[in-house]
């Protein structure tokens, strides 16, 4: 059986969906891999290293696509695919995506939806891109901030450590408050979630928040973050506004499940803030924590604040991301292998299985873009 990488086509995307390492292991279980050309080359993969890892390295997508049953992406594909494929990626596919996906006979999963349950930990794509996005937000924002981030005492005199603060202490923000905390920062944090006050407080990061009896269940089932009142996010502002207008560093990770990104850092506070100081938003792709974010760019406001709204910040460390993505992806066909047929076999009443596969055998199938979840 053949597994197709095709190198990706959405613009600014660095990652690859398998590194030479996965390319070996994906051959050990049997399947021939077939790389599309340059398909590694943004991430530090040269063609020649999947070759050596036993991978065909195809001048092109259709040719690499020849024959395939499998597709490992990072964003859905372009190239049409044909009939009968498996399609494994993060696909952020919306109604008509999954219909076209279900009209064209692919079998599509899309591994951002994967429950965040334990057994699926090794496989969960948003963990394992986010982690890195939080440490780079804290990396691009010591390279932009025009001081440092430890206290420097030097013959010539001292230089204070700067006030870092992570507003969203999940996945992002937590590695961001390691990160901040390592390079030798004093970090605060918020969150609204209580169970992230204590995992604040554990990496050694003081808590700056409001909470009532609402944010008391601020959390849903699966862990994220509720949308709340308009009330609540006001009082969290007249908190959080002090704060921040005493901070060098503000990095942005909140985010409300399938909502756009909620506004914690108001134009008001930025005008608050000391020249050279930075926030790094990596909310940005979904609309941004702060009101002057710009997705896609840096800005420097009036007084001096540099906004970092970049896209796709694993993308930014493209080798480690596209390291971690690829073994989220290896770990997901074997989870899913028959050794014996030496094909996937994805169990539909699999609770992994029915959270990430959107169609199958020409019928959507997914719970969120079936009939009832549209009503
Ligand atoms: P996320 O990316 O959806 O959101 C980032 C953070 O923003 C969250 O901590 C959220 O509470 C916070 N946030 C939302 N609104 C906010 C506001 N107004 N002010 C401040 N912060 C706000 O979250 P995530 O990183 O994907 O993590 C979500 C949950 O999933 C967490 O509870 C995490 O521990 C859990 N998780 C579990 C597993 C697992 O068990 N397999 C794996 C990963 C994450």
């Amino acid at each position: 059986m053949r597994l197709a990488v095709l190198k990706e086509t959405k613009a600014g995307e660095t990652r690859v969906a398998a590194t030479p390492e996965t390319a070996k292991k994906l051959i050990a279980l049997g399947l021939t891999v077939a790389v599309e050309a340059g398909a590694g080359f943004a991430s530090g993969f040269p063609d020649a290293e999947y070759a050596a890892a036993g991978a065909e390295v195809a001048p092109d997508a259709a040719a690499a696509l020849d024959g395939a049953r499998i597709v490992f992406c990072v964003r859905a594909p372009d190239a049409p695919l044909p009939s009968g494929m498996l399609l494994v990626g993060t696909l952020a596919a919306d109604a008509d995506a999954v219909a076209g996906y279900a009209q064209g006979g692919i079998e599509a999963c899309s591994l951002e939806l994967a429950p965040r349950i334990t057994r699926a930990q090794s496989m969960d794509v948003l963990s394992s891109q986010a982690n890195l996005a939080g440490y780079r937000a804290v990396i691009e924002a010591a390279g932009t901030f025009d001081r440092g981030f430890p206290m420097l005492m030097t013959a010539a005199g001292t230089i204070p450590a700067a006030n870092a603060f992570v507003m969203g202490a999940g996945v992002a923000g937590l590695q961001a408050i390691a990160t901040a905390r390592r390079l030798g920062g004093r970090v605060s944090a918020t969150d609204v979630r209580p169970a992230a006050k204590e995992e604040i407080k554990s990496l050694g990061a003081s808590f700056v928040g409001y909470e009532d009896e609402e944010s008391k269940s601020a959390q849903t089932a699966g862990g994220y973050a509720k949308q709340l009142s308009a009330d609540f996010y006001a009082k969290q502002a007249e908190v959080v506004a002090a704060h921040i207008a005493k901070q060098d560093v503000v990095v942005c990770t909140a985010l409300v499940q399938g909502r756009k990104a909620p506004i914690l850092v108001t134009e008001a506070m930025v005008a608050s803030m000391k020249p050279g100081s930075v926030i790094v938003d990596i909310a940005s792709d979904a609309g941004g924590n702060c009101a002057a974010t710009i997705p896609g760019q840096m800005v420097t406001t009036p007084n001096g604040v540099k906004i970092l709204g970049f896209h796709n910040w694993p993308g930014r460390i493209p080798a480690a991301a596209s390291a971690l993505y690829a073994r989220n992806l290896l770990t997901f066909l074997t989870t899913f292998w028959d050794k014996e047929a030496k094909a996937p076999k994805l169990p539909p009443e699999d609770d992994i299985v029915a959270g990430v596969t959107l169609t199958r055998g020409g019928a959507v199938v997914h719970k969120n873009f079936l009939p009832a979840a549209a009503a």
